[in-house]
């Protein structure tokens, strides 16, 4: 059995501070999958998980929960999979290749124009 090398796992309950009440008229709609957990429980509570990309583990807070699936609108089955260092990293990797990709497409619109005035003169 692996031994978590960051923080100690949480071997208490959380504290009644840190319940945080969902508000299911909020949520992204998910009646097709019924209630998610924290939806019956009624509140969000801390969630220990390890990222997927560095194996880091890491607290996904009641409050960032909230966030994610009454102001963000995610989806009620989906949760935290990524390390905040990761997450950014991901989020800085797709604006770059968005970058390049749009530049590729500059590229080829400048080389079809180029080509065209060759071919017209
Ligand atoms: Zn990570």
């Amino acid at each position: 059995m692996k031994r978590a090398v960051m923080a100690k796992p949480l071997e208490r309950a959380p504290l009644p501070s840190r319940l945080i009440p969902v508000n299911e008229a909020l949520l992204a709609p998910n009646n097709s999958y019924g209630a998610p957990e924290f939806v019956r429980r009624g509140y969000y509570v801390d969630r220990p998980f390890r990222c997927v990309d560095c194996g880091k583990e890491e607290i996904w807070t009641g409050t960032q929960q909230k966030w994610w699936y009454e102001v963000a609108k995610g989806f009620a089955y989906s949760t935290a999979v990524r390390c905040r260092i990761c997450r950014r990293k991901k989020r800085d990797q797709s604006a770059e290749s968005r970058r390049i990709h749009l530049e590729g497409i500059e590229r080829k619109k400048l080389a079809r124009r180029k080509s065209a005035k060759e071919r017209s003169s």
